[in-house]
């Protein structure tokens, strides 16, 4: 455990300014973007860190700290609306109108460690002489909902958002098929009330939907948790409907319900025909309360939904509203948190897969083990230097773990159960494709295959790259190249252009249709701009923002293959790796040639000025305010933004859908932007955001 009393108050200062914005950017990520990077356990340990030291030093606690507020879902803040909703005929929403909470919606106290919750049980205890309960819950793991139903009809669906505002997704709730529109007749009900719960994905919807974008070559979403949010912030309610989300609800808040308990509650709401859990128990002490505990730990595994915790909250509705609320949770519920699930298994062999740009990836074949609702057979050992830490050999006993990523990681070793003269898994020095011996620079995690021509991953990874969405939007995927290849249609870029109607009928499972959208999509392409093209050649270290600006800055593909090495460097964006990564592609003469015959097939490659439409939609309507320095020229970030159809603001206001801060912000804008709740993200979180926008309008 660190030692926090030793650490010196500058340093404290620094560590908590540190750790709030870590949190921040992890909420966003999270919340906004529901694209996680840590695992929720390592995120809890950093706000348990955060929690500490503000308590040692409370002149140093800000009032807008992570650890006071709860995470925000609102994508932007718009002004809350006050009229009832209206479905579109076609539903689908340009936006989610705001509406304020009648009750702050807040997050729980949380904990993986039992004796807090001894510690909470004493404070109620300490709290009232009255003979109480608890109520313990499975702890669902979605994103949260508060519904209000007026004369028994739905009326009303709102996220969380900040606690105080949420976003009405009410049309979105309606395609979930447990959640009734009507209350059944003759119910008992309140005139009005709201009822809160959780919209999860289960596992089965949650494998359905990753290997369907698997397919479409969308990002995955890391776990059911993200799908969930991600899906009900969805403006087309009709794939909504498509995802398979379900519902549970927890909390009644209806002021003149006739109950004395909260599970009494929830009994009314289940008989009104409501979705309620039929797994909330009645639990009258500590050791009631942990043999609930005991068994969810247990039993949870085989649930066909995910739950991240127990939730014990006080049962008596008097007793809950005399202990009151935090400014972030209720004083009378907490959750007790399951660490993050492990499983013990046996690595047999480890595969050494190259990757498109040559990257050599290490990944076990392990004994199939059950893992989160899932079969894992394989995990990343990430590169060789893990592959040293770990200390891996082969027939090793191995604990595997789902963090934010979507693909397990092996954590470390059970040495216990090494049986005698087991080899050691060594990472190879030679290409395992093509035989090449590997390179690593000093400055890079990975080895690297320098074979890029001839290696056979390397050379099929081109071609799935070249017709992926963002390069060509070619209408085929992985599948198809494997056949193309494999019958030695293509071998080079070019020759994609050069296939005929007949050999693409000679691939399997191929009629008419398929050939004739494969071929139109070829033609669009070639309407494509100079960038795409530039961005679909495969160059190191070209992504999509640095084809853009080498784009915009050479014009054309001639004045780039001119340009030495001087005059890259001297262009924004170029660095030293860039500028020997173009020279060594164009010095060579086959790279020349597919060049000279793609633009023979009428490829673009020159950018034209007066065709720059808007690369997609994802701002429109959105004016962005940007400060500071970016890793590109602020020129081109205000390019990037209209690219992308948004609006470059003068000053921050009211209308700024984001404020995009760079380093060496400026202060004023950041702190006008703090003061009207305009959201603030990095640069990375901007690009994360338009893109995020730009799959929801695929
Ligand atoms: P939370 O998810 O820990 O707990 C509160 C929520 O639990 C409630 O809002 C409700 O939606 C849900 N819940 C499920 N079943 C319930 C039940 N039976 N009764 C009452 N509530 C129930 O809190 P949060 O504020 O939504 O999120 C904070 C947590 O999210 C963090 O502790 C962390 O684990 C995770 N997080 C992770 C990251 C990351 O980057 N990995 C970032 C932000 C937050």
């Amino acid at each position: 455990m660190f030692d926090f009393l030793s650490m010196k108050k500058n340093e404290a200062k620094h560590r908590i300014e540190e750790l709030t914005r870590i949190l921040r950017a992890h909420n966003h990520s999270y919340y906004v973007l529901n694209n996680p990077t840590v695992s929720d356990f390592e995120y809890d340990l950093l706000m348990h860190e955060l929690d500490t030291l503000e308590k040692l030093y409370p002149e140093y606690l800000s009032p807008d700290s992570p650890t006071r507020k709860v995470g925000n879902d609102l994508s932007s803040v718009a002004d809350t609306a006050t009229e009832l909703p209206s479905f579109p005929d076609n539903g689908i929403v340009e936006e989610f109108k705001q509406y304020p909470h009648k009750y702050p919606m807040l997050s729980l106290g949380n904990t993986y460690d039992p004796s807090e919750i001894y510690a909470f049980n004493e404070r109620i205890q300490k709290a009232t002489d009255k003979k109480f309960t608890y109520s313990c819950e499975l702890k669902f793991d979605g994103t949260a909902i508060c519904l209000t139903y007026t004369k028994g009809i739905l009326t009303r669906a709102l996220t969380r958002g900040d606690g105080a505002v949420g976003d009405d997704v009410l049309l979105n709730v309606l395609q979930i098929p447990s959640v009734p529109h009507r209350l059944l007749k003759g119910g008992n009900y309140p005139e009005e009330f709201e009822i809160r719960g959780e919209i999860y994905m289960p596992y089965q919807a949650f494998d359905k939907l990753n290997h369907q974008r698997e397919l479409n070559e969308e990002p995955l979403f890391a776990n059911p948790r993200n799908a969930a949010a991600g899906s009900l912030k969805l403006l087309d309610s009709n794939q909504v409907r498509e995802r398979g989300l379900e519902c549970t609800l927890y909390h009644l808040i209806a002021p003149d319900l006739k109950a004395e308990t909260h599970l009494e509650a929830l009994a009314m709401a289940a008989s009104w025909g409501l979705p309620v859990s039929e797994h909330a128990r009645e639990c009258k002490d500590m050791e009631e309360i942990n043999q609930y505990i005991r068994t969810w730990d247990k039993k949870r595994k085989s649930l066909p939904f995910a739950t991240d915790g127990i939730v014990i909250k006080v049962n008596q509705l008097d007793l809950q509203r005399s202990l009151g609320y935090t400014a972030k949770s209720p004083r009378w519920a907490v959750a007790y948190k399951f660490k993050p699930e492990e499983a013990l298994t046996r690595l047999n062999s480890v595969d050494y897969q190259v990757g498109r740009t040559g990257a050599v990836t290490p990944v076990a074949n392990l004994d199939p083990v059950q893992l989160s609702g899932t079969i894992v057979k394989r995990a990343t050992l990430h590169n060789a230097e893990q592959m040293e830490l770990l200390d891996i050999h082969l027939g090793d006993y191995v604990y595997v773990e789902k963090g934010g990523e979507i693909i397990p990681k092996i954590t470390r070793v059970e040495i216990s159960r090494r049986e005698a003269g087991v080899p050691e898994a060594i990472f190879p020095r030679d290409c395992p494709a093509c035989g090449t011996r590997l390179v690593k620079d000093e400055d890079e995690a990975k080895h690297f295959c320098p074979n890029s021509d001839f290696c056979p991953p390397q050379r099929k990874g081109k071609f799935i790259h070249f017709i992926s969405r963002k390069a060509m939007n070619i209408n085929a995927g992985e599948a198809t190249i494997d056949q193309l290849y494999s019958k030695n249609y293509i071998s080079e870029l070019s020759d994609l252009y050069k296939l005929t109607r007949e050999q693409l009928l000679t691939l399997d499972k191929w009629k008419d249709k398929s050939a004739d959208n494969f071929l139109k999509s070829l033609q669009e392409s070639k309407q494509l701009p100079f960038h795409r093209i530039l961005f679909g050649l495969g160059i190191r270290f070209i992504g999509e923002t640095t084809a853009r600006n080498l784009a915009d800055a050479f014009k054309n593909i001639d004045n780039l293959m001119k340009a030495g090495r001087e005059e890259l460097l001297a262009t924004e964006d170029v660095g030293e790796k860039l500028a020997d990564s173009l020279l060594d592609y164009f010095a060579q003469p086959r790279h020349r040639k597919v060049i000279e015959e793609l633009k023979e097939a009428g490829l673009q490659f020159s950018e034209n000025e007066q065709e720059k439409e808007p690369v997609s939609s994802a701002l429109a309507g959105k004016t962005i305010m940007i400060t500071g320095n970016f890793s590109v020229s602020r020129e081109e970030m205000k390019k990037y933004i209209e690219s992308h159809a948004g609006k470059v603001g003068s000053s921050v206001s009211g209308n700024t859908a984001y404020l995009v801060a760079g380093e060496k912000s400026g202060s004023s804008k950041l702190q006008k932007a703090q003061k009207l709740g305009i959201p603030v993200v990095s640069e990375d979180e901007f690009y994360k955001i338009v893109e995020t926008e730009q799959h929801k309008s695929k």
